[in-house]
């Protein structure tokens, strides 16, 4: 990951990096968090919103309410519930008496297969957004623009007054998103990444991990491109006689840090599912097959 190298990575400080945006980077950096996790504080005035609060750590719990000062918090908003998401925001309610609010908590059955170990199934929200719905303080608006695929409850926040999206892991600069079935769907994922590239008006992305995105729309553009080259691909694997995903994944990704595999077969199998719905690929137990086409 020569990349980080190029990139500071200020833990836990605030950093001015918009008009109405400040940014604090968590100390958890990895192969699916690139340097960490960005918690993000809209406003300058009385009053801010912090967006994905991230792990609760205390270093990075106490950054967070430095760089809020005296001002009030008054949402705590989660893009999604993933681990290195949502779970400082418990505590930050605790500590600043606000409501959390945005993305839906996932229904997890006791033994479903939604509930797997990256999912914090502690999130509590005070207020689940609708698509389109916002909240405002002093000076700023967020809209929530829900985006599902990477997790069912996904979603970004717009701040209506500059244009700036923060779309937590929908998409982010550095990677492609992992989407992950079953909670992970590739045919939502791909409708929401449509559903980004339609909106004109925002003018740069803040995702949850990596550099602000300064060209949004034709990121978008890229990565709907992307992903149809990998349907592709994996159409190809099988012509070619590499039916599993076990199979495919090594000739896929060959140049790709093998420890991201795991990941990568994962998003093999959301493209299945997608290419299964299209009615363009079926399944034995983990063999796939072309469908005939008339
Ligand atoms: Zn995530």
């Amino acid at each position: 990951m020569d990349a980080l190298k190029d990139i500071d990575k200020p833990y836990a400080e605030a950093e001015r990096i918009a008009p109405l945006v400040r940014r604090v980077l968590a100390r958890n950096p990895s192969p699916f968090t690139y340097t960490g996790t960005q918690t993000y504080i809209v406003g300058d005035s009385a009053e801010v919103a912090v967006i994905d609060p991230g792990p609760a750590e205390g270093e990075h719990i106490d950054a967070i309410l430095e760089a809020v000062g005296t001002a009030r918090v008054i949402a705590i908003c989660c893009t999604h519930t993933h681990r290195d998401h949502s779970p400082a925001a418990a505590p930050l309610k605790a500590l600043t008496g606000a409501p959390i609010v945005g993305c839906a908590p996932l229904t997890l059955d006791d033994d479903g297969p939604r509930a797997d170990a990256a999912f914090d199934p502690d999130y509590r929200p005070d207020r689940v957004l609708a698509d389109g719905e916002a909240i405002e303080g002093q000076g700023w608006t967020l809209e929530a623009v829900s985006t599902p695929g990477h997790t069912s409850n996904h979603v970004c926040f717009a701040l209506r007054e500059t244009g700036a999206v923060f779309t937590g892991d929908h998409v982010m600069g550095w990677s492609t998103s992992v989407v992950s079935p079953p909670d992970g769907d590739m045919t939502d994922y791909l409708a929401s990444l449509q559903k980004l590239y339609e909106r004109e008006q925002d003018t740069v992305y803040f995702p949850a991990h990596g550099p602000a995105v300064e060209k949004p729309r034709q990121l978008v553009r890229g990565m709907i491109g992307h992903r149809r080259q990998r349907e592709r691909q994996i159409l190809r694997q099988i012509e070619v006689g590499h039916r599993t995903v076990a199979e495919m994944v090594p000739q896929m990704y060959k140049a790709v840090d093998q420890r991201l595999w795991p990941a990568a077969g994962r998003s093999v199998l959301a493209h299945l599912l997608d290419l299964e719905r299209r009615n363009l690929v079926s399944r034995t137990n983990d063999h796939w097959t072309l469908v005939a086409q008339a």
